[in-house]
C-alpha cells in the first residue's frame, strides 16, 4: 500500500518550484505563503520574495516596508513582519543558517510546531508528519477518527499513526498527503475511486467521509440589548407570547424592544423609551444582570411604563390576570422577575 501511494505521488504529485528545491529557505517561505492563500496565488507571490530576497541575509538586510510592500494583497500582515523578524534571528543566532532540531526551529518568530515540521520532513529528511488541515482529513477517513483538530494531542497522534510510512520518505510522504488532501480527499465529495489509499479507508465502503473529520461548530456569541416594557394596569400585566422563530419561542414575556449591541447606560435607555410611541410614562429603568445564551450575550434591562390610554395590542399581546401569570411558560430572564408579581 506503501509503495502503491508513493507511485501514485511520482505519477500525479504536482510539480512546485519548492518541492525541485527543498532547501529550508523556500521551503519556509512556501510554508508561510501558503498558510496565507492557495498554491495557485501563493506561487506568484513564492517568486517574487525569492527573486527580490533569494537568501536569508538578503531578507534580513530588507526594510520592513519592503517585505510589506512584497506581501501586499495577502493581507493577515503580521506574518509578513513575523517573516522578515525570522530572518534577522536567522541571522543573529544561527549565521542564517536553519537549525535542524524541532526545539530550535519553533524559537523562531512565526514558526510553529507545524511549519517547523514541514521544514524538518521537507529540507533536512526527518521523519516527521506536518500535520496541516489536508493531512488531517486524510487520516480522520483513512483511521475512522473524530478528534478534534488542530489539538497538541491530534498531531501526536497523526505522527504516531503515520510513522512507518513518513520514516520511508519524509519529504515524498507529506507532499504525497498533502496532494491527496487538496485534490482527492477533498472537504466535499472526494473522488475515492481515484484515490490509492481506497482499498484501506475505513471511511470508504460506508460513505462515513461525510461526517469525518469531526468539526466543532463554533458559534459567534452576538451581544443584545433586550429592554422589556413592563406594565401593569387593574391587577393584570401586558404580555405577550414570543412567535416562531425568535427566542424562547411560544413562551411569554413582555413587550420589548432590542438593540443590536450593548447598552449600558439605564438614562440612555429612558430616554429611548420616552420616545416611544406607545409608551406615556417611564417610572423605572433597572439594568440587569448579562443573561448568556449559546449565540447571544444579553443585557436585560426591566423599565416599568405606563402604556397611552388607548393602546393597540400586537397581535402576540394579551393583557394576563395577574393571579394567571405563574401559569404561563416564562424564559429564566424574568422568571425571578415574575415571582414577585
Ligand atoms: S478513499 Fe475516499 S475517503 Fe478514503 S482517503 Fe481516499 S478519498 Fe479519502
Amino acid at each position: 500500500m506503501i509503495e502503491q501511494f508513493f507511485n501514485w505521488y511520482h505519477r500525479e504529485g504536482r510539480s512546485l518550484p519548492w518541492r525541485e528545491q527543498p532547501e529550508p529557505y523556500p521551503v519556509f517561505l512556501s510554508e508561510v505563503i501558503l498558510q496565507q492563500t492557495r498554491v495557485e496565488q501563493g506561487l506568484a507571490y513564492f517568486h517574487r520574495f525569492m527573486d527580490t530576497f533569494p537568501t536569508v541575509q538578503d531578507l534580513a538586510n530588507a526594510t520592513e516596508e519592503e517585505v510589506l510592500k512584497l506581501w501586499q494583497g495577502l493581507g493577515y500582515y503580521s506574518r509578513a513582519r513575523n517573516l522578515h523578524k525570522a530572518a534577522k534571528h536567522l541571522m543573529e543566532i544561527h549565521q542564517g543558517i536553519f537549525p535542524s532540531n524541532f526545539n530550535e526551529l519553533i524559537k523562531i518568530p512565526g514558526v510553529g510546531p507545524y511549519t517547523a515540521r514541514a521544514i524538518l520532513a521537507f529540507a533536512f529528511s526527518k521523519p516527521e508528519v506536518a500535520a496541516d488541515g489536508n493531512i488531517w482529513r486524510v487520516t480522520s477517513r483513512f483511521f475512522g477518527l473524530n478528534n478534534e483538530f488542530p489539538s497538541k494531542k491530534t498531531m501526536e497522534l497523526t505522527q504516531e499513526l503515520w510513522k512507518d510510512w513518513v520514516v520511508q520518505q519524509p519529504s515524498v510522504f507529506n507532499n504525497a498527503m498533502m496532494d491527496l488532501g487538496s485534490g482527492i480527499c477533498t472537504p466535499k465529495q472526494p473522488k475515492c475511486e481515484q484515490c490509492p489509499l481506497q482499498s484501506q479507508c475505513f471511511s470508504f465502503p460506508s460513505g462515513a467521509w461525510v461526517n469525518l473529520p469531526f468539526k466543532e461548530k463554533k458559534t459567534k456569541v452576538k451581544p443584545l440589548t433586550l429592554v422589556y416594557l413592563i406594565s401593569k394596569s387593574d391587577g393584570k400585566v401586558l404580555m405577550k407570547k414570543r412567535t416562531e422563530n425568535t427566542i424562547w419561542a411560544n413562551m411569554y414575556d413582555f413587550p420589548e424592544i432590542t438593540f443590536p449591541s450593548h447598552w449600558d447606560s439605564e438614562m440612555d435607555i429612558q430616554e429611548e423609551i420616552s420616545k416611544n410611541s406607545r409608551v406615556r410614562t417611564v417610572h423605572s429603568v433597572a439594568k440587569q444582570s448579562f443573561h448568556l445564551l449559546s449565540h447571544r450575550k444579553i443585557q436585560p434591562f426591566f423599565c416599568f411604563v405606563d402604556f397611552v390610554p388607548i393602546l393597540q395590542l400586537e397581535r402576540e399581546e394579551k393583557w394576563i390576570p395577574l393571579e394567571q401569570i405563574h401559569e404561563l411558560p416564562v424564559p429564566k430572564i424574568i422568571e425571578s422577575l415574575i415571582a414577585t408579581f
